[in-house]
């Protein structure tokens, strides 16, 4: 089984995963359709079924097109207003889904908005995070709450500590800027800053990353952290009112 993180427009990526075994091949977002169709074209593959994160447009827009060239089953969480036509199978009140040999486990994460879901598969240890957590960041609120985006992430902090995330965008190094600003002497995250500069002077991804990795490094995983604390003056506050006091520096950093 392998797993392929493709890049599309200008910081996305979608990802790929492909079973030899029994020739499967699923997408989970779309968000271009050019550079998805040129590598299942490239191997050979035929489209399975598209798993959707969310339906902001950057996730999305190559979903009908790449259905019907394919002719692709399409999976997502159901709107609360509205359903999207390409859609075959609403799954938010599903916990698992199976399609060959290929487990995943479906876990509501909202926040970032009301409806989103991130796809947990243990076979590959990966998770497709998409706009939840991002490498030293994570999802603006953008219809969520800060509340609801605090619960999702440690929901996800229990996924075992080798899971590879795969995130959505390539915010790595804008996002490494903001996380050292809150957390200056932490070691690790100045030599995952030092690491993203010299990946990305290659324009290679920084993606994708470990949640060991995260936790060792992303202050909105680290919302318990004493350092953190002092440099926002939140010594005997909860977890929650760090990440919310996080979340709202990180918007107007
Ligand atoms: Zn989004
Ligand atoms: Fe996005």
């Amino acid at each position: 089984m392998q797993i392929i993180q493709i890049p599309c427009r200008q910081d996305n990526y979608a990802v790929l995963i492909h079973d030899d075994e029994t020739n499967l091949t699923l997408l989970f977002d779309a968000p271009e359709h050019e550079p998805i169709a040129k590598i299942l074209q490239a191997n050979g593959w035929d489209l399975d079924a598209i798993l959707i994160t969310h339906y902001h447009y950057d996730h999305v827009e190559a979903a009908a097109s790449l259905k019907n060239q394919f002719n692709a089953k399409v999976y997502g969480p159901k709107l609360r207003s509205e359903g999207q036509d390409y859609i075959n199978h609403y799954i938010q009140d599903l916990k698992e889904i199976r399609f060959g040999n290929i487990h995943i486990q479906i876990f509501q994460t909202p926040g970032h908005i009301p409806e989103q879901i991130v796809y947990y598969i243990p076979s590959l240890k990966s998770a497709i995070v998409a706009d939840t957590i991002f490498s030293l960041g994570c999802a603006r609120i953008l219809g969520g709450t800060a509340q609801e985006l605090f619960q999702s992430l440690e929901l996800l902090k229990q996924l075992p500590d080798d899971t590879n995330l795969y995130c959505g965008h390539e915010y790595t190094q804008s996002n490494g800027e903001f996380a050292i600003s809150i957390d200056p002497n932490n070691q690790a995250l100045i030599k995952r800053i030092a690491e993203v500069k010299m990946l990305r002077s290659k324009n290679l991804p920084t993606l994708p990353t470990t949640l060991s990795n995260e936790k060792s490094t992303n202050p909105f995983l680290r919302c318990y952290d004493a350092e953190i604390r002092k440099t926002l003056n939140m010594q005997n506050a909860s977890d929650e009112a760090v990440f919310t006091e996080l979340r709202l520096r990180k918007d107007s950093f």
